[in-house]
């Protein structure tokens, strides 16, 4: 047994579905991408991540020789009704930027002590391009929707990668799109146009960004702010978005298995109602809520703005209390976006509610959100 081969073993003992090896040369076109469209990535370019470091791994980690790619299968579970439409699968796999103490931290924990026991200085680099290297690491072919495919999974797969210093026997790359010829059924499905050509997708307009980036005091110049025009094709989703991932005939497969259900999934799955994440309070966002969505959302207002969304968006007055509720929210932006749902739902009793929020209203940014509302019912 090689020490490649120990790894891949460890990495599949581990509950990884897929290891794959490659070198830690640098990764050229994905940085002058990154550079070229420097106006819609300044939210990441310009980030702690360093990812146009990270494009070079040799240059944040001068002893590094090889990136060890794994993936772990986000689709094990069935997402229970409830869930669906609002929460994306790979949230709902709870391995996302997982802290330490949950299952999915852990693992990535054991993976990287099992590399430093075996003599090898490790990096755990959230920056380097997790979907190249593992193409290039043999493990995934890419997709026109710019996710990556895994075998037997679909796009339903998380990556991280281990910097290392050891030499280790590299994979056969596997960089090429393995999407039928004519198929674009991803770029026709997104809703807000994000994905504007095959394998290029404008971050600003998708909806999973306009969920969780969308935070004051992001780089890159990004506030809370959602342009009314994503609000509507926001739909139902508060936290992440999968259409160009549904609507892909190469998942159609993983789609249509017959999942067991997930208790913890299950049980959570009736507290992501959402009237009452839109009025949660601290203690229950902190209890029910952030367990799910700790990977970026950190405040509960910014759920609660999805919420609202999300409400507005069924166009049901029968949402008009619990939205009115939300106008007397401590927060302006929960207040704020209350009102835009207020507009879409629209009719008297709506307009009435906008109408007196008005009245007492003293934050500028609500009281514009208020009056755009109003012209609209
Ligand atoms: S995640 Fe949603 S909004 Fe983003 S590109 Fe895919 S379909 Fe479009
Ligand atoms: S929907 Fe079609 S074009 Fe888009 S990723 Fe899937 S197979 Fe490729």
């Amino acid at each position: 047994m090689s020490l490649t081969s120990d790894i891949k073993d460890f990495a599949l003992d581990l509950g990884y579905s897929g290891a794959g090896i490659t070198s830690a040369a640098g990764f050229p076109d994905y940085a002058a991408e990154l550079r070229k469209r420097n106006e819609m990535y300044r939210f990441y370019t310009e980030s702690t991540l360093r990812p146009l470091d990270w494009t070079e791994p040799q240059k944040m980690m001068p002893s590094a020789r090889s990136i060890i790619a794994v993936v772990l299968d986000c689709a094990r579970e069935a997402v229970p009704e409830k869930f669906a439409g609002k929460i994306g699968r790979i949230y709902l796999a709870r391995a996302y930027i997982t802290p330490r103490a949950r299952i999915n931290g852990m693992r990535r924990q054991m993976m990287k002590e099992f590399l430093e026991k075996n003599g090898m200085e490790v990096t755990v680099a959230r920056s380097v391009p997790e979907r190249q290297a593992a193409a290039r690491a043999g493990i995934a072919t890419y997709g026109k929707n710019t996710f990556v495919y895994f075998d037997g999974m679909g796009s339903f797969g998380l990556v991280t990668t281990f910097v290392v210093n050891a030499e280790l026997e590299y994979d056969s790359p596997t960089m090429t799109v393995n999407c039928p010829p004519n198929c674009t059924a991803c770029i026709d499905a997104c809703p807000t146009g994000a994905l504007y050509e095959p394998l290029r997708m404008d971050p600003r307009r998708c909806i999973a960004y306009n969920c969780f980036t969308t935070i004051d005091g992001n780089p890159g110049g990004v506030t809370s702010y959602i342009p009314p025009d994503i609000r509507e094709k926001m739909g139902s989703w508060i936290h992440g978005c999968d259409v160009c991932q549904t609507a892909c005939p190469r998942n159609q497969k993983r789609l249509k298995m017959k999942l067991p259900p997930g208790a913890y999934l299950e049980r959570k799955a009736h507290e992501f109602d959402l009237v009452r994440v839109l009025n949660m309070t601290d203690e229950y966002y902190r209890q029910s809520i952030q367990p799910l969505t700790y990977n970026y959302i950190t405040e509960k207002k910014y759920l609660q703005r999805n919420a609202a969304i999300a409400l507005g968006n069924t166009c049901d007055s029968a949402f008009i209390p619990d939205l009115s509720r939300a106008m007397s929210d401590p927060a302006p932006l929960v207040r704020g976006y209350a009102a835009w749902a207020l507009g879409r739902i629209g009719g008297k009793a709506a307009k009435q509610t906008l109408e007196d929020s008005l009245g007492r209203e003293t934050e500028e940014s609500v009281r514009r959100e208020i009056k755009s509302a109003l012209a609209g019912t």
